[in-house]
């Protein structure tokens, strides 16, 4: 499940190195933190 997203190339990533907001891959540095849908479980009683 990537983790930061590009805005400007539009590249995903897994992580990234420590301190350094910056994408690896067009060296821009506002990324987005993309979060998986989590299904929530509801439990009816
Ligand atoms: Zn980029």
């Amino acid at each position: 499940m990537k983790m930061y997203k590009c805005v400007r190339c539009g590249k995903e990533f897994d992580e990234l190195p420590k301190g350094l907001i910056r994408c690896p891959n067009c060296a821009y540095r506002i990324l987005t933190k993309t979060r998986p849908p989590v299904a929530r479980t509801v439990q009816a009683r």
